[in-house]
């Protein structure tokens, strides 16, 4: 397990300006968080990422008690509870992507338009139902949306992604993004055909021996 150290706290402020490199933030909506011994860091409330320091970055223990100067990012509660929840989260990336934001604010999740779907870990990336940002019940439903995924979009909210590493999140985000982007785009057009059962079954299980390679 990694400890908190600067050179953490300053790969969270790259990830986080990452997001608005990548196009998947803008200003600053988002959070970034990564699990250490006994809790997670995580980028503090209300302080633009490009003026953020290694020392802004505020460290949480596994109650949500946190400890620094500065107050932590108001959706707090489920990084604490993902982190609880899915051991082999390392960290997580909270963005208002545009496209993903747009299906969540009709209540959409993505289904299996488009094979990649699968890199979210099954055959659809649900949407959870609505709740005040910040709350314990947007933590509770996010939960219940990531059961057997690594993403999920949060609805009339943004989208959660998470990963192995800041990298990993990051990258899966932008990926979730951009499969957002393609289903909105082919709903201008039609209703695309979803991939059934067996199609996704297949993707899935090539999905886990490529990931079984790429770890060896
Ligand atoms: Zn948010």
């Amino acid at each position: 397990m990694l400890a908190d150290s600067a050179a953490l706290r300053a790969a969270i402020i790259a990830t986080a300006l990452g997001m608005n490199a990548a196009g998947i933030n803008r200003g600053k909506s988002g959070n970034v968080s990564a699990r250490i011994d006994g809790g997670f860091v995580i980028t503090p409330s209300g302080l633009p990422y490009a003026d953020t320091t290694p020392d802004d970055i505020v460290a949480m223990d596994e109650t949500g008690t946190a400890s620094g100067t500065r107050k932590p990012s108001s959706e707090w509660r489920f990084h604490r509870d993902i982190y609880a929840d899915r051991p082999e989260v390392r960290a997580i990336v909270h963005a208002h992507s545009p496209f993903a934001t747009s299906l969540a604010c009709l209540d959409r999740g993505i289904p299996a338009f488009h094979y990649m779907i699968a890199v979210a870990g099954g055959d659809d990336i649900r949407c959870a139902p609505y709740a005040t940002f910040g709350t314990q019940a947007l933590s509770d439903h996010a939960l219940r949306a990531l059961d057997g995924r690594r993403a999920c979009l949060l609805a009339h909210h943004g989208m959660i992604a998470c990963g192995e590493s800041l990298g990993g999140a990051l990258a899966l985000a932008v990926e979730v993004e951009t499969l957002a982007e393609m289903y909105w785009r082919a709903l201008q057009i039609g209703e695309p055909r979803v991939l059934g059962d067996e199609e996704m079954r297949e993707v899935l299980a090539k999905f886990a021996t490529y990931g079984a390679a790429r770890a060896s």
